[in-house]
C-alpha cells in the first residue's frame, strides 16, 4: 500500500491547522481509513489534547528520531478508533532536533502501511515548515478570512509550487460568519478564493462547538448535530474523491430569522 501523504499547512498560527488535522484524520478513520496524524509544531504540542490522548503518550517524534524507540512503539492508538494513531511532537525539544530528511523518511515508512498520513505544519515559514512539507505530496492551505491571515496563506502558496513534490495545494477556509459577511464586516468565500486562486477543499464555519470539543479532548466530527463537524466530515469525503456540495451556512440563521420574522409578527398582532 502507498497512502496519501497530506500536510495542513497555513503560515498564520492560530487559525485552525490543528483542529483540522484532528478532525479530518479522525473522519477518514471514521471511514474505514488506517490514518496517522504527525503532530510536527515541536515544543507546542496540542494534537495530543485535541484527540484526549495526552496521557498516552510515553515516546515523541525525537524519541524515534534519536532512536530512543522504533517509529512502531511511538504511535498513539486513539481510545475510539483504532485506525487512527498519532506521532506526538516533543514538547520541550528545540526546534532543531527534527530535519526535513528525518520527517520525509518517518512519512515514507508510515505511508507504506497506512492509507492517510497527515502532517500538522508549525506556524511560519521557517524549518518547521520545510520540515513538515518534506513528506507530503498533498497540501491542504487553512486561512481564516482576514487580509493577515491570506497573506500568509498565499506566501505558503508560493514556496508551495515550488515543491516539485507536491502536486495538489487545495484550500479550507475556517471560522466562516455568515452574518458578517452579509454585513460586508467579513471576506466572502468568493473574495478569498478569488486573491489565492486556489480549489477550495472545505469552508468550516465559526462554531463555538470546536473550543469545547477542544477542551474534551474529542474532534468535532464526533457531533452528529454540530455543523461544524458536518462541515469537516465533507472535506474528508472531498478527499476521498467524492462531489459534496458545499454547506448552505446560512440556513440556521434562515431559520432564525424566519422564527424571528414570524414573532414580530405575532407581536404586531398582539
Ligand atoms: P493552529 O493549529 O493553526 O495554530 P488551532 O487549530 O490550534 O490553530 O486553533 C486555534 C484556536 O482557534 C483554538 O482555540 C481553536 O479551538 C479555535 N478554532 C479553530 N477553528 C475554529 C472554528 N471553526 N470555530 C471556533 N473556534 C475555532
Ligand atoms: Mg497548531
Amino acid at each position: 500500500m502507498t497512502g496519501r501523504v497530506i500536510v495542513i499547512t497555513s503560515g498564520k498560527g492560530g487559525v485552525g491547522k490543528t483542529t483540522t488535522s484532528a478532525n479530518i484524520g479522525t473522519a477518514l478513520a471514521k471511514s474505514g481509513h488506517k490514518v496517522v496524524l504527525i503532530d510536527t509544531d515541536l515544543g507546542l504540542r496540542n494534537l495530543d489534547l485535541l484527540l484526549g490522548l495526552e496521557n498516552r503518550i510515553v515516546y515523541t517524534i525525537v524519541d524515534v528520531i534519536e532512536e530512543r524507540c522504533k517509529l512502531k512503539q511511538a504511535l498513539v492508538k486513539d481510545k475510539k478508533n483504532p485506525n487512527l494513531q498519532l506521532l506526538a511532537a516533543a514538547q520541550t525539544r528545540d526546534k532543531t532536533a527534527v530535519n526535513a530528511e528525518q520527517l520525509k523518511e518517518i512519512c515514507d515508512i508510515l505511508k507504506e502501511e497506512n492509507d492517510f498520513v497527515l502532517v500538522d505544519c508549525p506556524a511560519g515559514i521557517e524549518q518547521g515548515f520545510q520540515n513538515a512539507v518534506a513528506g507530503a505530496s498533498e497540501a491542504i492551505v487553512v486561512t481564516t478570512p482576514e487580509m493577515s491571515a491570506i497573506r500568509d496563506a498565499d506566501r505558503i502558496i508560493g514556496l508551495l509550487n515550488t515543491k516539485e513534490e507536491i502536486t495538489s495545494v487545495k484550500l479550507l477556509l475556517n471560522r466562516v460568519r455568515p452574518n458578517l459577511i452579509k454585513s460586508n464586516e467579513m471576506m466572502s468565500v468568493d473574495d478569498v478564493v478569488g486573491i489565492l486562486e486556489i480549489p477550495l477543499v472545505g469552508i468550516i464555519p465559526e462554531d463555538t462547538g470546536i473550543i469545547t470539543s477542544t477542551n474534551k479532548g474529542e474532534p468535532i466530527v464526533n457531533d452528529e448535530n454540530a455543523l461544524a463537524g458536518k462541515a469537516y466530515r465533507n472535506v474528508a469525503e472531498r478527499i476521498l474523491g467524492e462531489e459534496v456540495p458545499f454547506l448552505d451556512l446560512d440556513e440556521p440563521r434562515g431559520l432564525m430569522a424566519k422564527i424571528k420574522s414570524v414573532i414580530s409578527k405575532l407581536k404586531v398582532k398582539v
